[in-house]
C-alpha cells in the first residue's frame, strides 16, 4: 500500500500497485528457474540434462516477455512513485533495467545465446584438449557480440563501461584502472619480498587426508555459529563448481566440493559462499520479489563472501577460537599442531598459475592480468591468436610463473567463453572494498574487541545496516560512501596486505 497523500487519488496508485504485482510474477518466475538451475548442479540425473535445458529456456523465455511486455512498459512510464524512498528506488532500478533488456533486438539476443552455447561447449573440449585454436574463432565471436553489446546499450567513454555496469553498475574503465594500477604498484613489491622469504611454516598439513564427511560437518557448524548460516532458511549441498543461490532471504542454497586431500578448498569455499548467502539473508524484507531484492552488484556481493572467507575465518583470532574444534574433527590433520601453525599454513603465499586457488596477495594479479587483456581485445589492439602468448608474458611479469600449456593459462576460466566479458574486475574491486568495510565497522569499539575474539555477531549486524538491507535500492558508490565515508581506493587492502603478511612473513 503506498499512504502517501502527493498521489492522486486512484489511478496512479493503482499504477504503481499493478506494476508491483507483474513484477512479483517476473521474479517468481526467475525464481523458478533459479530453483531449477541449483536441482540441476546439486540433484539432477545426468540423462535429465536436455529437456531441463528447454524448461529452463521457456521460463527465462517467459520472464523476459512479463518483463518487456507492452502494458509492463506502459506502467513503468506511468508510474508516479510519490514520497516513499523505497518505490523512486523501485522505479529508477526497474526503468534502468527494462531499459537494458529493451535496448536489445530480439535476433542479437538468440545469437548471442546460441553463440554462448556453442563456445561453452568449445571450452570444455580445447580445456580438454589443450587446444586453444580450435576455441579461437569462437572466442572472437564472443569479443565481436560483446562490442556490439556495448553499442545497442550505448556509452560515454569506452565500450567497456557498457558492459562493467551490468556487473558493478556505475563504475567507469577509468576508476578500475586508476585503483588497479596504484593496487599493483603497492603489492607487487610485497609480493616480491614475500618470496624471498621463503615458507612461513610447514604446509604439509594442508593436504593430509581429512575425510569428506567431517569436513562437511565442521565447515557447516562454523557456517551456522560464527556466521549465522541457520538451517531454518538455508542448505548446503555438493556441486562441481561452488555458488550460493536463493528464491528469497529465507531459502538460501550453498554448495561447496571436497577434496579428502586438501581441505582448505571445502571449507573456504563453504565460509566464502556463505558471505554470499548472509548478503542475501541481510537484504530488508520490504524488498521481497520485487527487482531490489538482490545484492547491490558483484563487487558488493564479493566484498562480503571474501570478508567471511579470508578476513574472519584466515585471522589469528578464528583459529585461536577454532583450533580445538578443529582438532576434534581433524585429529589426524591436527596432530602436531597448534592454532599459529594452521594460520600460517592456511595463509600461505604463492604464486601459481590458477586464480581460483590464488592467496590474498596473488589473487588480484590474476584479475588485473585479464582485465587488460580483456581490454586490449575489446580495442583491438590484441588479436586473439595472439592472446596466449600476451597472457604468459603478463604471468611471468606479474608472478614470475609461465603456464607449462594453454589449459592452465589463458583457458582455465569459464567466463569469456559465456560471454562474461566485464565480470572479472569485481573480483578484485570486492576484496579491496571487504578491508574498507571492516576497518569502518571496527571503528566501533565493540566490534574491534569482538573480532579480536572471533565472535561475530555485532559485525554481522553492522553489515546488515549498511550494506545488506538496501539490496539494489543504493548504488554500489553509495553504499561505499554511507558506510565507509569515501569512495572505493586499494588504500585499505595494501595496508592489511602489509600488516598481515609482514607479520606472517616476518618482514620489518
Ligand atoms: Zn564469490
Amino acid at each position: 500500500m503506498t499512504s502517501s497523500t502527493s498521489v492522486p487519488e486512484g489511478k496512479t496508485t493503482g499504477d504503481l500497485d499493478e506494476l508491483k504485482r507483474l513484477l512479483s510474477q517476473v521474479s517468481d518466475l526467475n525464481a523458478a528457474a533459479g530453483l531449477m538451475s541449483w536441482d540441476q548442479e546439486t540433484q539432477m540425473p545426468p540423462e535429465a540434462a536436455r529437456v531441463r535445458g528447454l524448461q529452463m529456456a521457456t521460463l527465462a523465455g517467459l520472464s523476459h516477455e512479463l518483463f518487456t511486455a507492452p502494458r509492463l512498459s506502459e506502467l513503468l512510464e506511468q508510474a508516479q512513485p510519490g514520497e516513499d524512498e523505497t518505490d523512486v528506488a523501485l522505479l529508477k532500478v526497474t526503468r534502468r533495467d527494462h531499459a537494458k533488456a529493451t535496448r536489445l533486438p530480439g535476433a542479437f539476443v538468440e545469437d548471442q545465446s546460441r553463440a554462448a552455447s556453442e563456445a561453452h561447449h568449445a571450452w570444455i573440449e580445447a580445456r580438454q584438449n589443450n587446444d586453444f585454436a580450435s576455441f579461437a574463432p569462437h572466442l572472437q565471436k564472443m569479443i565481436d557480440l560483446a562490442r556490439r553489446y556495448a553499442d545497442f546499450q550505448g556509452y560515454e567513454e569506452h565500450p567497456y563501461d557498457a558492459l562493467i555496469d551490468d556487473y558493478e553498475p556505475g563504475m567507469r574503465v577509468a576508476q578500475v584502472r586508476s585503483i588497479f594500477t596504484d593496487l599493483r604498484e603497492r603489492t607487487l613489491p610485497l609480493l616480491r619480498r614475500i618470496v624471498a622469504a621463503g615458507d612461513a611454516t610447514d604446509y604439509s598439513v594442508l593436504s593430509r587426508p581429512f575425510a569428506p564427511t567431517a569436513q562437511r560437518e565442521f565447515a557447516l557448524k562454523i557456517a551456522r555459529e560464527a556466521f549465522g548460516l541457520l538451517p531454518d532458511f538455508s542448505r548446503l549441498d555438493e556441486s562441481a563448481h561452488p555458488f550460493q543461490t536463493n528464491f528469497s532471504r529465507s531459502d538460501l542454497r550453498v554448495t561447496t566440493r571436497f577434496d579428502e586431500h586438501y581441505f582448505p578448498m571445502s571449507l573456504f569455499g563453504t565460509w566464502h559462499e556463505t558471505g554470499h548467502a548472509m548478503y542475501e539473508r541481510g537484504i530488508s524484507e520490504r524488498l521481497e520479489r520485487t527487482p531490489l531484492s538482490r545484492g547491490a552488484s558483484l563487487g558488493v556481493h564479493e566484498s562480503q563472501s571474501r570478508m567471511f572467507e579470508n578476513l574472519l575465518a584466515r585471522s589469528r583470532p578464528f583459529w585461536q577460537r577454532y583450533f580445538g574444534e578443529f582438532a576434534q574433527a581433524a585429529p589426524d590433520v591436527a596432530r602436531g599442531q597448534d592454532a599459529e601453525s594452521l594460520y600460517r599454513a592456511v595463509n600461505r603465499v604463492r604464486p601459481d598459475l590458477i586464480r581460483v586457488e590464488a592467496d590474498e596477495v596473488t589473487y588480484n594479479f590474476h584479475i588485473m592480468l585479464r582485465f587488460e587483456l580483456e581490454l586490449a581485445l575489446l580495442e583491438g589492439t590484441l588479436k586473439v591468436s595472439e592472446l596466449p602468448e600476451a597472457w604468459n608474458a603478463r604471468m611471468g611479469e606479474f608472478l614470475g610463473v609461465t603456464p607449462p600449456d594453454d589449459t592452465q593459462g589463458v583457458l582455465q576460466d569459464i567466463h569469456w567463453s559465456a560471454g562474461l566479458i566485464g565480470y572479472f574486475p569485481t573480483y578484485t574491486l570486492g576484496n579491496l572494498l571487504s578491508v574498507q568495510l571492516l576497518d569502518a565497522a571496527k571503528q566501533d569499539a565493540d566490534i574491534a574487541a569482538d573480532l579480536q575474539k572471533a565472535e561475530y555477531g555485532r559485525l554481522r549486524e553492522w553489515l546488515v545496516q549498511n550494506v545488506h538491507q538496501f539490496g539494489r535500492s543504493r548504488t554500489p558508490g553509495e553504499i561505499v560512501m554511507g558506510a565507509t565515508g569515501r569512495p572505493l581506493s586499494a588504500d585499505a587492502y595494501v595496508t592489511y596486505l602489509e600488516d598481515k603478511y609482514g607479520d606472517i612473513y616476518g618482514l620489518s
